[in-house]
């Protein structure tokens, strides 16, 4: 039986990182993972072909409704091969995760194919079809991610009433999307489709888009996806999905208690996730799983049992591929006897729309409910000249600092490219910066990040340059 320092279950950027990590540190370390390509959630069927779909429809339509504004004209029809996008998306998968199968091999990690399985809380089981063979593990760290949550009365079909992972893979563009649920994932997806020529309606239970960001960017993203043309139904309860062959049939009850009926070719259920541990049989080594099937941690990200950790996904917290990351590297570093530490208040939070939507730190709303005084700095992106240089000019980006040491609490923005420059306030607030530290730094001219620079001047004493 082959022993090792630490075995890892899951191959998600939790799990993948987490083994490099190891590695680097002098660990004998494997990793399994039950499907036959690594990488997770992320890299097959999350984060990577959605960033690749979405991409792929932005060209499109630029091509359709922006070339002409900068000049451009195209002679003939321009048509979607939507197959080909789809094979795209699907070739930039499959190099993705070849490169982690090409990190666990330069980093001397064993990868196993199989589900893994506690026999106890030293030995894990890998059953691959007939196949079983045991491994002995000092150490595990759990990984297993999560996959798409439902409502108790969907019945997810996977032809028609789907989840994001069919979502990335069908056959034809839908003449009529409906998506429950106005996070992240509903609103990426249904932005691709509607470039793709789909009626999209998005409807929401909360009384808001992104109900967890600030009000502010709910407020600037609706307004820009309703100009595309996608329909936003929020307070809507939904209430039953029927299918009568294809068509299908959405039931809600809107806040004034009305019913409302949607039909559409298609539904993609995006209500959330939910933790994945279906087979690991954590029982058997007596790891306690809460009942929303979540593993408990303590802040080492240790579970009840002493030499097994749990990260990611599967954890309390941010279902995020970076958070996830953060979340390998530290069990690795504390199984090597280092001390390391994560914020998880600097963990960003990005919706990846055209404009883009980034967040970090405290929203407006949090500051009010802890009663903390606060400034506010707000700078638009039409004010930009990079913005008009190419014609995005919506967003903004807005700074919420401390009203007495002037310490940057939360950074929001919505725009071009802000996915990226959210890296720029996660570095000052790690570096617990004031909004006049940043203001006084000298940002390119022009770039989209001048708009950090003048939300911070605004910030400071009201000194914003351009506006
Ligand atoms: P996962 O990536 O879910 O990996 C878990 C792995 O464990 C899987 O491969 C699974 O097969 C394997 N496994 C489970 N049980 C076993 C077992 N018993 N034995 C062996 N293997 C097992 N996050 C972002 O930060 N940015 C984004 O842009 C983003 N976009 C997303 C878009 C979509 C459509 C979706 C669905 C998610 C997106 N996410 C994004 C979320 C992100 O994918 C997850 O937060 C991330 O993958 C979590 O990583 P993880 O390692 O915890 O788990």
């Amino acid at each position: 039986m082959s022993s090792y320092d630490v075995a890892v279950i899951g191959s998600g950027p939790g799990g993948y990182v987490a083994a490099i990590r190891c590695a680097q540190l002098g660990m004998k370390t494997a990793i399994i993972e039950k499907y036959n390509t690594l990488g997770g959630t992320c890299l097959n069927v999350g984060c990577i072909p959605s960033k690749a779909l979405l991409d792929s429809s932005h060209h499109y339509e630029d091509a359709m409704k922006h070339f002409e504004d900068h000049g451009i004209e195209i002679p003939g029809e321009i048509k979607l091969n939507f197959k080909k996008m789809i094979e795209r998306k699907q070739a930039v998968v499959d190099q993705t995760t070849k490169g982690i199968e090409f990190l666990m091999g330069k980093n001397k990690i064993d990868v196993f194919t199989g589900i893994g399985a506690f026999k106890d809380a030293t030995h894990i089981e890998i059953t691959s079809g007939k196949k079983t063979e045991t491994i002995e593990a000092k150490n595990t760290i759990i990984a297993t991610g999560s996959k798409p949550a439902s409502l108790p009365f969907i019945k997810i079909d996977k032809e028609r009433i789907i989840t994001s992972t069919e979502a990335l893979s069908l056959s034809e563009v839908p003449k009529h999307l409906i998506v429950i649920g106005g996070g992240v994932i509903g609103l990426e997806l249904g932005q691709v489709y509607r470039r793709l020529g789909s009626e999209v309606s998005i409807v929401e239970y909360m009384d808001r888009i992104i109900p967890t960001m600030d009000s502010a960017q709910s407020k600037e993203l609706t307004k820009v996806m309703k100009k595309q043309g996608v329909k936003f139904f929020v307070s809507h309860k939904v209430s039953a999905v029927d299918r009568k062959k294809n068509e299908i049939t959405v039931t809600a009850t809107d806040k004034k208690d009305k019913e409302v009926t949607f039909t559409g070719d298609y539904c993609l259920v995006s209500v959330g996730r939910r933790p994945f541990t279906d087979g690991l049989k954590a029982e058997n080594a007596g790891v306690k799983i809460t009942e929303r099937g979540m593993i408990e941690v303590n802040d080492h990200l240790q579970t009840n049992i002493k030499n097994i950790y749990a990260i990611g996904d599967v954890i309390r917290g941010a279902m995020l591929a970076h958070k996830a990351e953060e979340e390998g590297v530290m069990v690795a570093e504390i199984l090597a006897g280092q001390k390391p530490h994560i914020d998880y208040n600097l963990i960003p939070g990005v919706v990846y729309t055209w404009p883009e939507v980034a967040s970090v730190g405290k929203t407006e709303e949090q500051l009010k409910e802890t009663n903390t005084e606060y400034k506010v700095g707000q700078f638009p992106m039409r004010a930009l000249g990079r913005s008009r240089a190419s014609g995005d000019t919506d967003g903004f980006v807005k700074i919420l600092s401390d009203k007495t040491t002037d310490e940057v609490l939360g950074v929001h923005m919505v725009g071009a490219r802000v996915a990226d420059l959210i890296a720029e306030a996660v570095t000052a607030m790690e570096f617990r910066a004031s909004a006049e530290d940043i203001a006084r730094m000298s940002h390119a001219h022009p770039t989209y990040a001048e708009a950090v620079k003048e939300a911070a001047l605004a910030a400071t004493e009201d000194r914003a340059l351009h506006i």
